[in-house]
């Protein structure tokens, strides 16, 4: 009998590999990191073999160390950097182009040029998304307008493109199955997320063939098996989600109202909205939490760009600590309201400000200020930014109640103390802090049957540790509205 569930978590800096009982809990892992390439100001490149060779290598070096053969792995799940674009030929299985990752800026002005508010209103209005360089649209335009005899190549049907979730799944089922999964799809400015269906009208702005794109499928769903030379032995693929959507499903949120954020690199807030597709007016995203057969559920998401870069920053440019986890013990030794603010924006600012010229500060500085200072404001301006999320949800008629939240940042007890101070409500730690890699796997299990329903999911969820808050609503409303002053000051 099969007895693990292997979880494939393909981040932006790095590749794992998971394994879950089928408890659900967490067996053993094995992960590899990889280079970042950044050939211009602005542009942000992976090698489309790094990707994949890590993944590999992790999957077996996995196997391996736990004596494990293909026949002991009742399933794969995939979870992903969300809207990376990779466009390669179907035939060779050459990628013309690198990796044009998330963060890479270059198709901006671009973007900007769409400068028709009709336009904008309805590329909203069907992809939950803003017209923005972030999603893959304009990345594949920008690949098939500069790689020479690409356009020509697109429209003879003879090239593919795929997110990272697409391009693994392409190389692991050896060329065979080229799918991806609706909350992948609805990251790529192409995705009609109401109607389910890739969108000509879309299509045809950003000039993009559609025989280039990928079968969207549920989330638990057939997606083919894995080449036999691989793992020696065929291994079913059976999930697909995004990273943020993935960790929304490993906390369990399957209730309309219930809401995680991952607290990473950068932070990503999301809320389950059910059945709704709810449009935000105050520039949050809308996008498919999760399709279980056929069913969508939706979600609003915020998305902040420095959370715990902030913190790196502290260690490698101003070297101010030595290790991420120092920042505690240091904030500890302040108090709240030392009338320091670091507004981050070393790359602009996100939601809901979505402003790429903003630039960062370190404001209220006094003669008694110092790192100590320095470094309690760098990990307060990440509760901040989700204090600023937590206000546009409000105002689009969106209550939190309670947040769960995972991601690296979340070991720093003191950070989670001020995020539930800022934002008045309860948050909550699981046990298992992997929620991306344990979401797939919760979804590949459901569709192996190996998990009966999302009920039982809901029962396996564990808090680790809760935090409230503690601090009065006149100190809370003082030090956001000094916030708001210094964010108001970078804004162009
Ligand atoms: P990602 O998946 O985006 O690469 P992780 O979830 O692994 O990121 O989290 C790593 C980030 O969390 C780093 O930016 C690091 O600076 C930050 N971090 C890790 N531990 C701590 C800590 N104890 N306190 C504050 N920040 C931390």
């Amino acid at each position: 009998m099969p007895k693990y569930l292997l979880s494939i978590d393909q981040g932006t800096t790095s590749s794992r590999a998971i394994l879950f009982t089928t408890q659900g809990e967490r067996y053993a892992s094995a992960q590899e990191e990889f280079p970042q390439y950044f050939p211009q100001d602005g542009w942000v490149e992976h090698q489309p073999n790094d990707i994949l060779q890590t993944v590999l290598r992790t999957c077996q070096k996995l196997l391996a160390e736990n004596q494990l053969s293909a026949s002991d792995i009742i399933g794969i799940g995939i979870t992903n950097q969300r809207e990376t674009t990779l466009v390669w030929d179907k035939y060779t299985g050459n990628v013309i182009y690198n990796a044009i990752v998330w963060q890479d800026r270059r198709t901006s002005d671009f973007c900007d040029s769409i400068d028709c508010v009709q336009i904008r209103k309805k590329v909203i209005d069907k992809t939950g998304l803003i017209l923005d360089a972030y999603f893959s649209a304009s990345k594949i335009n920008w690949i098939l307008t500069h790689v020479q005899g690409a356009r020509a190549k697109a429209e003879a049907g003879h090239l593919l493109f795929g997110t990272v979730d697409t391009f693994l799944l392409w190389h692991l089922t050896g060329q065979k199955s080229h799918k991806t999964d609706a909350t992948n799809a609805s990251r790529t400015l192409l995705f009609n997320i109401h109607q389910q269906c890739w969108d000509d009208e879309l299509l045809n702005l950003f000039s993009i063939p559609k025989n280039m794109l990928p079968e969207v499928m549920d989330c638990a769903d057939e997606f083919g098996v894995t080449q036999s030379s691989l793992f020696n032995g065929e291994i079913p693929i059976l999930a697909m989600a995004g990273d943020q959507q993935a960790a929304l499903f490993g906390q369990a949120c399957f209730e309309e109202g219930m809401a995680k954020c991952t607290y990473g690199t950068g932070a990503f807030l999301m809320l389950n909205t059910g059945s709704k597709a709810l449009k935000s007016t105050n520039r949050l995203l809308t996008t498919i939490a999760y399709r279980l057969n056929g069913k969508v559920s939706y979600a609003i998401e915020g998305s902040i760009f420095m959370a715990g870069a902030t913190i790196q920053w502290l260690r490698d440019e101003l070297q101010i600590i030595d290790k991420a986890c120092d920042s505690e013990d240091i904030a500890k030794k302040t108090t709240v309201e030392h009338g320091v603010f670091i507004v981050p924006a070393f790359t602009g600012l996100g939601a809901p400000y979505w402003d790429p010229n903003a630039r960062a500060t370190i404001s209220g500085l006094s003669r008694d200020s110092g790192r100590n200072e320095i470094i309690s404001a760098a990990l307060q301006s990440v509760a901040f930014q989700s204090k600023d999320l937590q206000i546009a949800m409000e105002k689009d008629g969106l209550r939190l109640s309670l947040l769960k939240v995972d991601g690296g940042m979340t070991e720093n007890s003191w950070l989670l103390n001020f995020v539930s101070d800022m934002l008045s409500i309860t948050v909550k730690r699981p046990e298992i802090v992997e929620t991306t890699a344990l979401g797939v796997a919760y979804l590949a299990g459901l569709q192996a049957g190996t998990f009966s329903s999302m009920d039982e999911l809901s029962m396996l969820w564990r808090c680790e540790k809760s935090f409230s808050p503690e601090i009065s609503d006149e100190q809370r409303n003082r030090l956001y509205a000094q916030w708001q002053r210094a964010v108001s000051k970078v804004q162009n």
